[in-house]
């Protein structure tokens, strides 16, 4: 299986150096040469399957150049965690995403991506150095997915004082093949570095260097697994045609979702929910797609003004609006509709959205409002509520309990390095350690 790039479907190269490179030299995006539909007999025996088998069944479709043992073992390491469908209200339930160790959806695609890497290095006799710039989830999923990955080192950097307290822990107490970097600037700054340390010769000469975010076709793949998993578990509802809400922000999640799709997977009808950053909603209405910045909202992990897998999606439907915006609808929401719905949410069931989930139940059911021949949907929770304490806990009125794997973190030291926006002091650190070679 070779991957191509969406500019240029004659750039092909193996999943290895995709996975490597993390973007292809003409800046479009790694994809699948060929997606193909899954076995009858697979489906008809889908929910006998547990979530690790479906995903080792599911990988083998798509990845070709691992061999079979090593790729089931790469799985029963980062799916060891569940992704359970919860019944909310009769019509409506969710898939939750969150039970990884920084509870959000992004370790599955991290945990992934780091081993894969680590099997594609295995032989190499130099160490492979991921580099990531975060304004805290991306950088806590990244570092905890790739800690005791051997023969690869993290660097993450961080702004100085404008990542929550909590994330700071999740990122800089790790210790091992992380090293955190405080940096005295904005997240801009620490993703500018970034960049330079991607493109500067001397680095590029001396150290094997790439980057983790999230255009990286690896983080996909465990996606594709738990809209499997979630089918898998409708069991005797599935005769009912299923509509299923993606809360969105660089659409990594729904891309995923539309490749399931396409392996046979029978989902109806995507929805995309959006905040106030609706540039897919706004495309999906009138074919015309205007990136912008971005807009900070309650619902923050979203807040994407110009969204790095919207190529995907077009390549997807071969740049075809009718069919595109007929399978996928698009819905957005502002930050005092997604308060609301926290709220009545938690008084009519009991259950407690975070705000990412939140925009996912309200597009969902607006779906359904405008299409009643559905019976049921399923939105993704993405992140668990106790991730966004604050503003859940003050829009519902409760205290919501943090659970243990995230209070864990809070007692362990700050182990970060700090550093200046000059970038020479990030390159000095590099190439003066042999910890990086
Ligand atoms: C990253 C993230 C999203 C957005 O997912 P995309 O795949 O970028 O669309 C939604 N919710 C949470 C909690 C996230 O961390």
């Amino acid at each position: 299986m070779k991957f191509y790039s969406t500019n240029n479907k004659n750039l092909k190269v193996s999943l290895k150096e995709a996975v490597l490179t993390g973007m292809p030299a003409d800046k479009g995006l790694f994809m699948p040469e060929i997606i193909n539909k899954l076995e009858d007999k697979f489906f008809q025996n889908l929910s006998g399957l547990s979530f690790q088998e479906m995903s080792k069944i599911i990988a083998q479709n798509i990845i070709d150049d691992i061999d079979e043992k090593i790729m089931d073992a790469i799985i029963d390491e980062a799916i060891n965690f569940d992704a359970p469908l919860v019944p909310i209200t009769e019509k409506i339930s969710t898939l939750e995403l969150f039970h990884g160790p920084t509870l959000a959806f992004k370790d599955f695609g991290a945990r992934f991506m780091s081993r894969l890497m680590a099997c594609y290095m295995k032989d190499s006799k130099q160490k492979l150095n991921i580099i990531v710039a975060t304004s805290g989830d991306t950088g806590s999923a990244v570092a905890n997915g790739f800690l005791g990955v051997p023969n690869i080192n993290v660097l993450v950097l961080y702004p100085s004082g404008k990542v929550s307290k909590l994330q700071e822990k999740q990122i800089a107490t790790l210790g091992e093949n992380i090293t955190a970097l405080e940096v005295a600037g904005t997240f801009d700054d620490c993703q500018k570095m970034v960049k330079a340390s991607l493109l500067d010769k001397d680095i590029l000469a001396n150290l094997k260097i790439t980057s983790a975010n999230s255009i990286n076709i690896s983080r996909l793949i465990p996606q594709i697994f738990y809209f499997f998993q979630m089918v898998a578990q409708l069991n005797n509802r599935a005769d009912d045609k299923i509509a299923v809400c993606v809360p969105s922000g660089n659409f990594g999640n729904l891309t995923a979702g539309l490749i399931s799709k396409k392996m046979g997977l029978p989902i109806a009808q995507f929805i995309a929910a959006t905040n106030i950053n609706d540039v897919v909603p706004e495309y999906l209405k009138s074919a015309i797609f205007t990136p912008r910045p971005s807009v900070t909202t309650i619902s923050n992990a979203m807040d994407v003004g110009n969204p790095s897998n919207f190529a995907r999606i077009l390549d997807l439907y071969h740049h075809d609006y009718a069919t595109l915006s007929h399978e996928i609808k698009g819905y957005a929401f502002r930050d005092s509709q997604t308060r609301e719905k926290m709220k009545e949410v938690y008084t009519e069931s009991g259950y407690i959205c975070d705000p990412h989930g939140a925009v996912g139940c309200l597009g969902l059911e607006t779906f359904l409002q405008k299409n009643p021949e559905y019976k049921q949907g399923i939105f993704l929770e993405t992140a668990h509520p106790a991730k966004f304490k604050e503003i859940v806990d003050a829009t519902i009125g409760k205290d919501v309990p943090i659970p243990d794997r995230l209070t864990r973190f809070m007692d362990r030291d700050i182990l970060s390095v700090k550093i200046s926006t000059e970038f020479q002091q990030l390159k000095d650190l590099m190439l003066g350690s042999e910890t990086y070679r």
